[in-house]
């Protein structure tokens, strides 16, 4: 099993909270779409790996990407492999570029998927973020994907946010759920440097919310959701039985990937690359064939640290057979001391051979990977 990520890094506007690669000028997209055809004709991926299984168009925003600009980067796959073998095809979109024209010709190339980054269902949290849409045109537009007879679409909400109310956050997931879908990401807001709300924190126009506020909005967000049928899979993600995202999935499982365009990660062969976060860096080294990537080989430490920290993010966690294979010696011997003091305070369970976390600590999940990390002097 592998997949396919394409990275479009363009956005209409920058939104307050985001730290990915992103351009707001679109005068490269077409050299841009060139170097990204060039870079698939050359990858020696498909090589290896010529059963894709997903694809996964993010961003930026690929819905910026008009039906001819997508045709030509299909095209371009499909001469290294056929695309009617993928069980997932993946497209993130923001609302305010939903059309029923624009989706229906997306589907027809075999998008079956749909996520959507709606953030929140109050208009005063979209503008303090600098979105570009509405409340109501988020659900409009969730209303044209059902039209047009998409059966699995997801969408992001942000908890955690400055000014947020416990009674604000409890109707977003509310009103989420009206919307009836089969997928459900939420993600706790951090503020990264090179984002506004870094300059507004440190300007004191806005402050973190404390605590005691995010562990609640987590609990009701994960209790709430599972009442109605998801499962909390990953600690960001909840999914109607048989929706898991199998693209991110693959990801957490340790599975090869091939990232396409600026800033994109791969893994495969026990090497991390990932391409320069430099729109015209990378257009110029893709199309003169200078270096644009940079690789690594992943360390025992590396991938012992990475089997931890990917899989209790989930909640089957990981099998303590995956460390043995990969690992014996020392880096055995430190797990089996650090996992017991978890074990211990009850942060950790052990069945069928597997690590994970229980339900009720999962939101300390990132203070116990910390405790089982292996950090060299
Ligand atoms: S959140 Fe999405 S739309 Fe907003 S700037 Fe980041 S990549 Fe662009």
């Amino acid at each position: 099993m592998a997949g396919i990520y394409i990275h479009v890094p363009f956005c209409y506007s920058r939104c307050s909270y985001c730290d990915f690669y992103k351009s707001t000028s679109f005068d490269l997209k077409k050299n841009y779409i060139d170097a990204l055809c060039q870079e698939i004709e050359r990858s020696a991926f498909f090589n290896q790996f010529s059963k894709i299984d997903t694809l996964y168009f993010g961003g930026g925003t690929p819905s910026v990407l008009s039906v001819s600009d997508f045709e030509r980067i299909l095209a371009a796959l499909t001469q290294k492999m056929n695309l009617s073998s993928l069980q997932e095809f993946t497209m993130e979109m923001n609302p305010d570029d939903i059309r029923a024209d624009y989706v229906d010709a997306l589907m027809s190339h075999g998008v079956n998927r749909v996520s959507m980054g709606i953030q929140s269902f109050e208009d005063k949290h979209l503008r303090l973020m600098n979105r570009r849409h509405s409340a109501s045109q988020a659900i409009q537009a969730i209303e044209i994907l059902k039209q047009a007879g998409l059966q699995n679409v997801s969408a992001d909400l942000i908890y955690g946010l400055p000014f947020m109310t416990f009674n604000e956050w409890q109707s977003n997931v509310e009103q989420m759920l009206r919307l009836d879908l089969q997928h459900i990401s939420a993600y706790h807001l951090t503020i990264e440097k090179n984002t506004a709300f870094y300059d507004y924190l440190k300007k004191g126009k806005i402050q973190e919310i404390n605590e005691d506020e995010s562990v609640k909005q987590f609990r009701f967000l994960q209790e709430t959701l599972t009442q109605h049928g998801f499962v909390d899979y990953e600690i960001s993600n909840f999914a109607k039985p048989g929706f898991y995202s199998q693209h991110n999935s693959s990801y957490w499982k340790g599975l090869p990937y091939l990232g396409l365009g600026p800033s994109a990660h791969s893994f495969y062969n026990d090497c991390r690359f990932w391409n320069v976060a430099d729109l015209s860096k990378y257009i110029h080294g893709v199309t003169h064939d200078e270096v644009y990537q940079e690789k690594e080989v992943l360390s025992s430490i590396d991938r012992y640290n990475e089997i931890i920290m990917v899989g209790l993010r989930t909640k089957v966690g990981f099998l303590l057979s995956d460390l043995e294979k990969y690992f014996d010696g020392a880096l055995l011997e430190y797990f089996h001391q650090v996992v017991h003091k978890q074990i211990k305070k009850k942060h950790l369970l052990f069945e069928d051979g597997r690590y994970f976390i229980p339900d009720d600590k999962r939101f300390i999940t990132d203070g116990i990977i910390a405790e089982l990390f292996y950090v060299e002097d």
